[in-house]
């Protein structure tokens, strides 16, 4: 796997956030809508499948996958759909969509509805850590995907995806260890979390939650041939979980430099 040319292309979905890079007007986009329990994140490629833009907001409308503000979630994606078409002077018509792995039918629709109410066609929906798979390009061995909800993974076997799985359990609860820890709101532990230069002081303190997350990868991959994990998600983000991760499960785990954006971009790249 080729870890300095994924952080290349995440470093460039991330400069995007705040530089737009320009489009012709007929050229083809390819646009990913990334759901998620913590953000929504929208990410724009242009026809050589780079990325061009990307918006996102903080968010509390989806719960564990499922849809728990649809007139909320519709506004965000509406809102997010309409800076992207100003800044890059095109409407976008299309895109595709991920969901935690074992989303049942019924809740992939609603995502899809959301998605469609703000004005975009979906074209694929995928489970979020086979979109990852997308920029990664894993052959063999276990996505990990831990977001604010959940812990997801698939195992993939010669590039195929041979199991899935997604439980309860991500950023959301590091974030009320910490507010309960320190004795602040879950918005200032949110904010407390995502400061980088805290991190070695903050690991000690949610180490448990870590540590449940290692049992559930653990619990799934049980009896299987397991050679590498790979993690992503904004919960990866947290500096050094990689070591505390290997050592509960015992084998090498590995997650590029920024985690975070590595999903709706694969998203994106599936459109
Ligand atoms: P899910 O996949 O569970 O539906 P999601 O898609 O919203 O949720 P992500 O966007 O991958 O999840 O990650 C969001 C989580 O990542 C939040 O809990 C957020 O606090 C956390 N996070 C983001 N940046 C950082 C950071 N620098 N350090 C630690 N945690 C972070």
């Amino acid at each position: 796997m080729d870890f300095e040319a994924i952080n290349r292309q995440i470093s460039l979905v991330e400069s995007c956030i705040d530089h737009t890079i320009p489009v012709q007007p007929n050229e083809k986009l390819y646009v990913g809508v990334d759901l998620g329990t913590a953000y929504i994140v929208v990410v724009v490629l242009n026809n050589e499948k780079q990325p061009v833009a990307c918006a996102m907001e903080f968010s509390q409308v989806i719960k564990d996958g499922l849809v728990v503000d649809y007139i909320g979630a519709t506004r965000i994606v509406r809102k997010l759909v309409n800076e992207l078409n100003q800044r890059l002077g095109r409407e976008l018509t299309h895109t595709a969509i991920a969901v935690p792995p074992g989303t049942g039918s019924k809740d992939c629709k609603t995502h899809s509805y959301v998605v469609e109410s703000a004005g975009l066609e979906v074209t694929a929906v995928l489970d979020e850590p086979t979109a990852a798979n997308g920029v990664l390009g894993l052959q063999n061995g276990v996505i990990v995907d831990i977001g604010g909800g959940t812990t997801g993974l698939s195992v993939l076997d010669k590039g195929q995806v041979v199991y899935v799985a997604d439980e309860p359990t991500g950023g959301t609860h590091l974030t009320l260890v910490l507010a309960g820890n320190y004795g602040i709101s879950f918005s200032e532990g949110e904010e407390l979390k995502k400061q980088n230069d805290r991190h070695d002081e903050i690991l000690p303190i949610v180490r448990p939650v870590i540590q449940k997350m290692a049992t559930i990868v653990n619990s799934h991959i049980h009896g299987r041939q397991i050679s590498n994990i790979h993690l992503v998600g904004g919960t990866c983000c947290l500096t050094g979980m990689e070591k505390i991760m290997e050592k509960e499960i015992g084998i090498p785990v590995y997650k590029p430099a920024n985690p975070f954006l590595v999903t709706p971009l694969g998203i994106a790249l599936n459109c």
